[in-house]
Parts: structure tokens; C-alpha cells; sequence
């Protein structure tokens, strides 16, 4: 493969009052390079990992994103590379006091024209694929559900050529829990609400065992979800229980879930691709695998284009929680309603508990890819997070596992966790999932389409078939924020109009991890 020309020494300073810069070389810069501003590189600097500017005395406030990302543990020459042993991480902001929506962005002219071929649900919900999903009761139900997976997929599938697929929606809840705990509602309603996902057109079967805590009837109470028979009545819950006294055998069982797939596919495969507005779009975003260009590259450009798809009417979900928790303020005075900004600061508050329960805080974030791709504490990955979110006015606040009942830029608190993250979205009913990645992860859904966003151009040029779009060239200089933010966009149009993503093709797909902060048993 061709390898790109050495490129002259280039750092990158995310603002004017930042007293560090990133280097932005592929490699880093050794000790004794001149950049372009004169100043002499006094240690080799890994790439992504900053450069002091000035010389720092020992307690002096480092500033990125115009932010203290930390304050100099001892003094730090000008020139000498930054790393987090040198940073000493400031306290995490109360959460009193803060800025109450009074940030009034100014109104951007709506964005019109933009469609895509679309799946209308009769819940008025649009669906991205046409999967058939089961749903599971237990953990212990998993082996039985993939084995009958398989058989619908050699079977049955070839019969029905508009489905795109079926997956077991198997999980590690269920069973050996505290159900009564007042958090079990969380992974209690993900489930239920991810059941509902736009992209199963509202057919719901679900296999049980029989004895486990979690019983169909609980997951799906009578009247929380829709459903209706052939002729469209309603109709009582499709479920499989496999301890049901009529399954004589293993293959029994699985005969009683064929059986029942078949009558779901032949309802799904009605289903026709429709030109629906670009409003209709749900679009989860998060990252993985962060490091310092994540905030200058990827997360810059998802958040423009996050400005587009709010101006175009569609609806956008930023979240995790311990990655906005140090720009909380930046949230608060940006909501479009105090009542908007109690429920971000009740939800902060929330996970402010449940980490300290666990006695740790926000910095147990970090990993170790973080730290080596440049970025030093929470503090300046939270920075390079919040970007995500763009510039409008955020409009609405879901709780863990909670499903979207209105557009625009919405804060759904979930973990950072990737898979968690990720599961909570499709929850609340996400369409289509954009993931940005610095040190590259493979990560895919087996239930959405996931476009994947490298932030350099070393990972976008080695992980070719995995990553979907390079903003690597923002920081080379060879395209702007405004043209990978508008290229994700039309690409987003056409991944939802059937496209496939790199995790599509080679179907990679993670599996759904619950979000339980309640006991088990
Ligand atoms: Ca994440």
C-alpha cells in the first residue's frame, strides 16, 4: 500500500487561549523538530499528544478547548511533550449553580428536500432495515435461540427476499436478579423498548423459558405494545415457552419457533421501502476508542452534521454520561427549557450517585488507549465529546432505557460503555447509529446500520474495509469540518436507504449489553 509523503511538522491548537497544541504527524515529531512557529520540540511527541507552548509553572492552569484540562504538577518548559503524569486533573464541576438555558443559539433556516427509502411502521416510526427480531425472556433461552436462528436463516429466510435478516435479541438479564429493586426498571424497559425498535416493524415474538423472573407478561404487559393479528385485531402476545408441556424434545421446541417466525415473516416481507423525509431519521451518536484527534476531527464534524439533521427535522441522541459530565455547563445553558436542564442535571446527579456507590468517579473513564492516543484525564476527553452534540439548542432528556416520544438534538443519559451506550439508543428507538473512533474499533449492531468515523488517516488508511468515513483529512488539511460533516450526512441518507456499512458487509455485529445498576441475586 502506498505509503503518504512525510508531511512537514504540523501541530494543531483547538483555541487561541490554549497554552497546548496537538501534533498532528503521523508518528508524532522527534526531539529538536522547529515548528512551523519556531518553537524547538524539546522530547519526541507522540502523535495526538501535546506540545507545551509556553514554558508552565509548577500548579499553572494547561488549557485546551480554551478548558483547564488540568493544572501543571511540576513546571513544564515550553516545547517539552505534555503527557498525563505531568497533569494534575482539576475537580469535577458542582452540579449548583449552573447556567440555565441561556444560551438562545440563533435559529438556523430549515433544511428541505432531503429524503430517503424508508420503512413506515403503522406506529408512525420508520425503520432503516427489515429484520425479524426475537425477543427473549433470559439468558437461559440464549443456545435455544440461536440454534433456531440459524434454521430460520437456512430455511425460511430465502423464502421471505425482503427481510434482511433475523436476530435473536438475547441478553444476560432475566433471571438470578433483583427484580423488585427500584433500578430493575432500567434493563426492564430497555428490553421492552428495543422490542420496539423502528427497524422490526412492530412484530413482536418472544421465546421464555418458563420459571424465570423476568416473565413475558412483565417484559410486554398487556397494552404496552400494539399488537394485532392477520386481520389486524388485536390479539394476544406471540410467545414460545419452552418449558411448556407440549414440547416433547429439543426440536420441538425449536418446530414451536419456526413456526412462529414463519408467521412473522410473511408480515414482514410486505413491508416496501417508501420515500419518507430526511425528519424521520433517528440517529444515535457516540464514540469508542477515543484519542486526541477524536475532538479535533471526527467529533467536530458529527457535530455539524448533527446541526444539519436537526435543521432538516430529525431527531439526534447524544449520551454518556461520564464524557459530557465535565461540560455539563456547556449543556445546561444550551437547553431550550429550564425544566430541560433540571432533567440533565438530575441525571448527572443520578450517576454521580451510582459511581460513588461504587467508589470510584468520573475518571475511571480513561483507558489505557485513551491515555496513549494523547488524551491525559477525563476532563480533555469530555471536551472532545461534547462535541458531538453541534450547536443547537438540546430539547429533550431520556432516562436510561427510556424510548423517544419527541425530534430534535435530545441528551440520552446512558454509560459511555460502547455496547451499553449502544443498546440504550436502540431502546429509545434509534434508526441508524454513527460511531467515531481514534484508536479503531470494530464495533457493529446486528439491529441497525452503524457508520463508523475514523479520526485519522493512518487508521482510516490501515482499517480501509471497517471505517465508513475519514475526518483524519480535517487534520491533514485536505477537507473541512463543514465537508465531512455534509459527506456523513448524504451518506447517512443512503445507509438508510439500504446501503450497507463496513460492520454490515462482514457482519460484525456486538452483542446487546443491558445496563443493570440493580442488585443480582
Ligand atoms: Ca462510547
Amino acid at each position: 500500500m502506498d505509503q503518504p509523503a512525510a508531511r512537514p511538522p504540523h501541530t494543531i491548537r483547538m483555541h487561541d487561549a490554549d497554552n497546548v497544541a496537538i501534533v498532528a504527524n503521523d508518528g508524532g515529531l522527534p526531539a529538536g523538530t522547529v515548528l512551523p512557529e519556531g518553537l524547538v520540540l524539546k522530547d519526541h511527541v507522540p502523535q495526538g499528544h501535546k506540545v507545551a507552548l509556553v514554558d508552565l509553572a509548577e500548579g499553572a492552569v494547561v488549557r485546551r478547548y480554551d478548558v483547564p484540562i488540568g493544572y501543571a504538577a511540576k513546571p513544564i518548559a515550553a516545547g517539552s511533550w505534555v503527557h498525563e503524569k505531568l497533569l494534575r486533573m482539576p475537580d469535577a464541576r458542582e452540579l449548583d449553580n449552573l447556567p440555565i438555558a441561556t444560551v438562545k443559539p440563533p435559529a438556523q433556516p430549515p433544511l428541505e428536500g432531503y429524503t430517503f427509502e424508508g420503512y413506515r411502521n403503522a406506529d408512525g416510526s420508520v425503520g432503516t432495515r427489515n429484520i425479524l427480531a426475537i425477543t427473549t425472556t433470559v439468558q437461559c433461552v440464549a443456545g435455544v435461540v440461536d440454534f433456531a436462528v440459524k434454521r430460520i436463516k437456512a430455511e425460511l429466510l430465502p423464502k421471505y427476499p425482503n427481510v434482511d435478516d433475523v436476530v435473536g435479541l438475547e441478553h444476560t438479564y432475566g433471571c438470578g436478579v433483583a427484580i423488585d429493586a427500584p433500578d430493575a426498571i432500567i434493563p426492564i424497559r430497555t428490553l421492552r423498548n428495543i422490542s420496539l425498535n423502528p427497524n422490526f416493524g412492530g412484530e413482536v415474538m418472544v421465546v421464555s423459558l418458563g420459571c424465570e423472573k423476568l416473565q413475558p407478561d412483565r417484559l410486554l404487559p398487556p397494552g404496552s405494545i400494539p399488537i394485532t393479528d392477520q386481520r389486524g385485531e388485536d390479539t394476544e402476545l406471540d410467545v414460545v415457552c419452552l418449558q411448556d408441556a407440549e414440547h416433547v424434545g429439543f426440536l420441538s421446541m425449536i418446530d414451536s419457533v419456526l413456526e412462529s417466525a414463519e408467521m412473522h415473516l410473511e408480515r414482514l416481507n410486505r413491508r416496501r421501502r417508501e420515500t419518507v423525509p430526511a425528519s424521520e431519521l433517528v440517529v444515535g451518536v457516540q464514540c469508542g476508542g477515543s484519542d486526541a484527534f477524536s475532538g479535533v476531527t471526527a467529533n467536530p464534524a458529527v457535530g455539524f452534521c448533527t446541526d444539519l439533521l436537526v435543521r432538516a427535522g430529525a431527531t439526534v441522541m447524544f449520551s454518556e454520561v461520564t464524557e459530557v459530565r465535565d461540560g455539563i455547563d456547556q449543556l445546561t445553558s444550551r437547553a431550550t427549557t429550564p425544566e430541560v436542564a433540571e432533567a440533565m442535571i438530575r441525571e448527572m446527579a443520578w450517576y454521580d450517585a451510582y459511581l460513588n456507590k461504587g467508589r470510584v468517579d468520573r475518571s475511571a473513564n480513561t483507558t489505557p488507549g485513551n491515555k496513549k492516543g494523547g488524551l491525559s484525564n477525563i476532563v480533555e476527553k469530555a471536551m472532545g465529546s461534547i462535541v458531538k452534540s453541534g450547536s443547537s439548542p438540546i430539547s429533550g432528556v431520556l432516562s436510561p432505557g427510556d424510548k423517544l416520544a419527541q425530534r430534535g438534538l435530545i441528551y440520552a443519559a446512558t454509560p459511555a460503555s460502547d455496547f451499553i451506550c449502544g443498546t440504550l439508543q436502540l431502546a429509545a428507538g434509534m434508526n441508524l447509529h454513527v460511531f467515531t473512533t481514534g484508536r479503531g474499533t470494530p464495533y457493529g449492531l446486528a439491529e441497525v446500520p452503524v457508520i463508523k468515523v475514523a479520526t485519522r488517516t493512518d487508521l482510516a488508511r490501515r482499517w480501509h474495509d471497517l471505517m465508513d468515513v475519514n475526518a483524519g483529512r480535517i487534520a491533514d488539511g485536505d477537507a473541512t469540518i463543514a465537508d465531512v460533516g455534509w459527506e456523513m450526512f448524504r451518506l447517512m441518507l443512503d445507509v438508510a436507504s439500504g446501503k450497507k456499512t463496513w460492520a454490515e458487509q462482514w457482519k460484525l455485529h456486538n452483542a446487546l449489553v443491558l445496563f443493570n445498576p440493580a442488585p443480582v441475586t
